[in-house]
């Protein structure tokens, strides 16, 4: 299995929260300030493992790990067709999730938007059948991340249990005009908007067309080439 290890107890604690798959989390005897983190990683059903710190020294070469690290699985490119199951799964409450990656030439008209990580969150909105709010520690968590390797949340995609592909009145009150991607599913149905200042749907959505193309054709498009 491809790893990656991250090390250091603020770099494992931020991937702990960002929910994306972590295989083993190891620890030094002893270490320092890492109690919240194994809290928080074995809330989470991820494996605590102590061991000898010559080991984490081998794991993590030439880095600072405080006593502490992470194996995350490898990411991999987002499947927008992931979103549906997410959807089906969560039955009558609204799914929700990040979409992170790139933009070349803004989002305006000749704006490409490459999502290449769909990141699932907690739906903590009160209605969470009505109605989604992303949980704000995977929402910070997934900025930081994002921003380190020179990515960026590029909007959100939420699941309308019973209702159509189109933003809802209450989408649109809580949408700002910030050029923000949203994704909807409903039942078989996706569609893609983009929050504008005054947008032929719902007043503030201009639609985004989808397009799912392989990694390779995705790093042309985003070099200029495609
Ligand atoms: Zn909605």
């Amino acid at each position: 299995m491809n790893e990656e290890v991250v090390a250091g107890r603020r770099p494992v604690l931020e991937l702990i929260r960002s929910g994306r798959a972590v295989n083993k989390i190891l620890y030094a005897e002893g270490a320092q300030g890492i109690g919240q983190l194994l809290a928080e990683a074995r809330a989470a059903g991820i494996v605590c493992q102590q061991v000898d710190k010559r080991k984490l020294d081998q794991s993590a070469p030439g880095v600072r790990h405080q006593g502490v690290a992470a194996l995350a699985a490898e990411r991999e490119y987002a499947e927008l067709e992931d979103l549906f199951a997410a959807a089906e799964a969560a039955g009558k409450i609204e799914c929700c999730g990040l979409l992170i990656g790139n933009v070349r030439n803004g989002m305006g008209q000749d704006g490409v938007a490459q999502v290449r990580e769909i990141l699932p969150a907690l739906n903590v909105a009160e209605a969470p059948e009505r109605a989604f709010e992303i949980d704000p520690r995977t929402l910070l968590a997934a900025h930081r991340s994002a921003r380190k390797r020179g990515e960026a949340i590029l909007g959100w995609y939420h699941s309308h249990p019973s209702g159509v592909a189109l933003p809802s009145t209450c989408d649109a009150e809580r949408a700002a005009e910030n050029g923000k991607v949203w994704v909807i599913v409903a039942g078989a149905d996706m569609a893609a908007y983009v929050a504008v200042q005054q947008g032929d749907v719902a007043g503030r959505f201009r639609p985004l067309p989808l397009r799912v193309i392989s990694p390779e054709k995705c790093k042309e498009a985003m070099n200029g080439n495609g």
